[in-house]
């Protein structure tokens, strides 16, 4: 599947571009990976694909009412890759990345998104998943507020900056921004788009009729995504619970092209960039109500079907690919095809009150990605 294949059918490209090409975007990051165009034209080796795909685990900070309740720590990072459990030391998981509590969001963003943005801006998919329980502190670091910018701020940022720093390339930037509630795609950029249909076509997967709007500057996404956020599914008077319980894909679309130095305008690149807050995580078990029950079995069904999906990306054996199982991988099948770069973020709390929500997280995320625990092993 080449780059140049996209999740949401793009609508015809206007002939307005902003200036900017795509030069290589250096990081200090060791998650950061390089694909070059001969790469993607390539079989991709299993190198390769554990490159595409990087998994880490974010802690947040004991909340105050987890403080007041005295509430104790249950699991730590171990150093920069390992997740222990404080009192069962020998329980241990390993990760290309574990942030420890005190970690900023620009940080978390610098190793574990940068690279996936700037692969973006090359023409290669790129897709960063927020993945944990409520409250585990999903929307922290993809949204974050004025004071802690999330990842989806950083990126655009960082996209306008990367069109600046190119100026042999012009670029077009789009974006969408949908909901998945109960296996319901609604459109968050337009209120009457409610219950879209996922499409087909020889490109990939698309949402027929989903809204993109031209991007000029990071101001005018970032509006339209507190816009979006206006016409989530969820009523206001419970909003913090039932946004809980969708997926909201923010998506960006890239286009660019060479000036051609010949004049022939040179080469084009089309990519996009899909920056995902999910729904918590937590097991629907103990739900009383049919309505809650209902929610509960979408979530576990589609979190499952991307776990499965992240899985067998990194192995080439892997013969079928349950993309249909959820509306959410359908969607995302040509970025989660294993040439796109992806980065699960998993965020857990420390706290000894959720120790077997968190250990599920863990689990998740070490399925997603099996890495061998090499330090601090016989503790
Ligand atoms: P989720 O989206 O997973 O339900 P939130 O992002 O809303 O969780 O986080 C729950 C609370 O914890 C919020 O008040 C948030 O500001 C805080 N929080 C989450 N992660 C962090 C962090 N890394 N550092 C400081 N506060 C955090
Ligand atoms: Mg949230």
């Amino acid at each position: 599947m080449s780059s140049k294949q996209i999740g949401l059918k793009s609508r015809k490209s206007s002939s307005k571009y902003a200036n900017l090409p795509v030069s290589s975007t250096k990081s200090s990051s060791k998650l950061v990976t390089q694909v070059s165009v001969d790469d993607l034209r390539s079989p991709v080796s299993v190198e390769r694909l554990k490159e595409n795909v990087t998994v880490t685990v974010r802690f947040r900070p004991l909340s105050p009412r987890e403080i007041r309740q005295g509430e104790e720590i249950a699991w730590y990072a171990d150093g920069e890759t390992t997740v222990r459990n404080e009192n069962n030391p020998s329980v241990a998981y390993a990760y290309d990345r574990v942030f420890g509590p005190t970690t900023t969001t620009r940080h978390v963003y610098d190793t574990a998104a940068h690279h996936v943005v700037g692969g973006a801006m090359e023409g290669i998919n790129g897709t960063i998943f927020a993945y944990g329980v409520t409250s585990s502190g999903k929307t922290h670091t993809m949204h974050g507020d004025q004071r802690s910018p999330g990842i989806i701020p950083l990126a655009v940022k960082d996209a306008f900056s990367i069109i600046q720093e190119t100026p042999s390339r012009e670029f077009l930037l789009r974006v969408s921004y949908l909901e998945i509630y109960n296996e319901v795609v609604n459109d968050l950029l337009n209120p009457a788009g409610q219950n879209l249909r996922i499409r087909e076509d020889s490109q990939g997967t698309f949402v027929e009729g989903i809204k993109e709007e031209v991007v000029l500057s990071p101001a005018h996404a970032l509006s339209l995504i507190a816009a979006g956020e206006e016409h989530r599914h969820v009523g206001s008077t419970n909003f913090n619970l039932l946004s809980s319980r969708s997926h909201t894909i923010f998506t960006l679309t890239i286009e660019s092209s060479g000036c051609g130095e010949n004049g022939d305008g040179g080469d084009v690149n089309l990519s996009q960039l899909n920056l995902i807050d999910l729904a918590g995580s937590e097991s629907s078990k103990a739900e009383t109500t049919g309505v809650r029950r209902k929610e509960g079995s979408y979530i576990n069904k589609s979190l499952l079907t991307l776990g499965t999906v992240i899985s067998k990306l990194t192995d080439v054996r892997a013969a079928h690919i349950p993309y249909r199982d959820s509306k959410l991988t359908r969607l995302l099948q040509s970025s989660l095809s294993g040439r796109g770069r992806v980065s699960l973020i998993c965020t857990v709390t420390p706290s000894s009150s959720n120790t077997e929500e968190t250990h599920n997280t863990l689990k998740f995320a070490h399925r997603a990605k099996k890495i061998e625990i090499q330090a601090a092993q016989n503790r």
